[in-house]
């Protein structure tokens, strides 16, 4: 049986869910890998890696959602709470650019007192200032946090953003795609897991191209995962909206599930058993900031052709343990020690050049920088200019 669905993987052949959840459960893992490299080398002969630089910037953690596997969100009126102000934003753009980053990654908790329009604002702003600067930013539940709040339909809520300067969808918040694993982890209420799709699928009809995550390892079952990436496949199917896909295994600590993390040879199994049922998928990311470099390099046998982001800021997963981190200069070795060839790329995974390290001088960012410095409680300017919903905020700002 292994053997048979293994001639169709070799052959180009797609895999049924019977199929891929026999090769998940029962193969060797030297197999699943050797199958998963054979698809990827399908898909990206010239043996080159990619990685982008750019800044994952968290603009605020104050969240209603209150998701059991988070340790990074704080709730409305906490003291620990933060909203980012422009000026602010703006500085880390200047670092990000500093190290030759051309985007931002820009996701956040969702919080009731940052309206549409302090979004559509931010956008404008940055825009003005930086034409060329990419805006990676909102995943499809802060979208549907939009919607609701403005009561406004998802596609409105993209088509102002993408008037403002949105670039790209990135694909958090999609945990696994199943409503009976999200009840059970508190997330089915930011969103479902039809309208997680739904937004991407609105978002790919507006002309954006998106990323797509899973996040592994929590209360779901094997057969869980697996329909989660056949949904990914089917809509990928309906659109070609991906670019890429990422997944990464559940952190517990400091969350209030809690439990134990999932194994690097289970991250393997799982990045690979995705190359090969995401046949219509061209990238797929090695996840090493929750998995560290040397299982981030061994992914580049196991279907991964890309390194993800050269990480100058990251908070979500270092607030739940984790604290893997590399620079430009180690993410090129790792690539390179591997016996590919790496190559910065932007967010359509079109090659930019050789590592920016070997052109110029750049600063190293071995210490990852934070959204806010510890104790720092400054409340930004501009948010007086935005109607308060809570009644925490309303008070502050008085
Ligand atoms: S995962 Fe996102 S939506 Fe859920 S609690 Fe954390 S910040 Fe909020």
């Amino acid at each position: 049986m292994i053997e048979a669905i293994a001639d169709k993987v070799r052959g180009g052949g797609r895999v049924s869910a019977d199929e891929a959840l026999e090769l998940y459960r029962r193969a060797p893992t030297a197999l699943l890998g050797r199958l998963a490299d054979a698809v990827r080398a399908r898909k990206h002969p010239d043996r080159i890696v990619t990685y982008i630089i750019d800044r994952n910037v968290n603009y605020t953690n104050v969240c209603v959602a209150k998701c059991t596997f988070c340790a990074f969100y704080r709730e409305v009126g906490s003291s620990e709470g933060y909203v980012l102000g422009f000026d602010e934003l703006f500085r880390k753009i200047d670092e990000t650019i500093a190290v030759g980053g051309v985007q931002l990654l820009l996701q956040g908790g969702h919080n009731p007192d940052l309206p549409l329009t302090w979004y559509e604002d931010l956008f404008r702003a940055i825009k003005a200032r930086y034409p060329s600067f990419k805006l990676h930013a909102l995943s499809p539940p802060e979208v549907i946090h939009l919607s609701r709040l403005s009561q406004l339909p998802v596609p409105a809520v993209i088509d102002r953003l993408i008037a403002a300067g949105l670039d790209s969808i990135p694909g958090g918040g999609a945990e696994i795609l199943v409503d009976r694993v999200r009840r059970l982890l508190h997330c089915y209420g930011k969103a479902t897991a039809d309208e997680w799709l739904e937004v991407m699928r609105q978002a790919h009809h507006a002309g954006l191209r998106t990323t797509a995550t899973m996040m592994y390892g929590t209360v779901e079952t094997d057969e869980e995962r697996l329909e989660h990436m056949l949904k990914l496949r089917s809509l990928q199917d309906e659109t070609g909206g991906f670019t890429a896909f990422i997944t990464w295994s559940f952190q517990p600590s400091h969350t209030e599930l809690g439990g134990v993390e999932a194994t690097g040879i289970e991250y393997l199994r799982t990045l690979a058993i995705a190359r090969i049922v995401l046949d219509n998928f061209d990238n797929l990311q090695a996840s090493w900031v929750t998995q560290g470099g040397k299982v981030g390099q061994l992914s580049l046998a196991f279907g991964a052709n890309d390194m993800g982001s050269v990480m100058i800021e990251e908070n979500v997963v270092r607030a739940a343990g984790a604290s893997y981190c590399m620079d430009e200069a180690e993410i090129v070795r790792n690539i390179e020690d591997a016996g590919f060839a790496a190559k910065r790329r932007n967010m359509h995974y079109e090659i930019l050049g050789d590592p920016i390290c070997r052109e110029r001088d750049v600063p190293r960012m071995l210490e990852l920088a934070t959204a806010r410095a510890d104790g720092d409680t400054s409340v930004p300017e501009e948010l007086r200019f935005y109607p308060a919903r809570s009644r925490a905020a309303k008070d502050a700002r008085r």
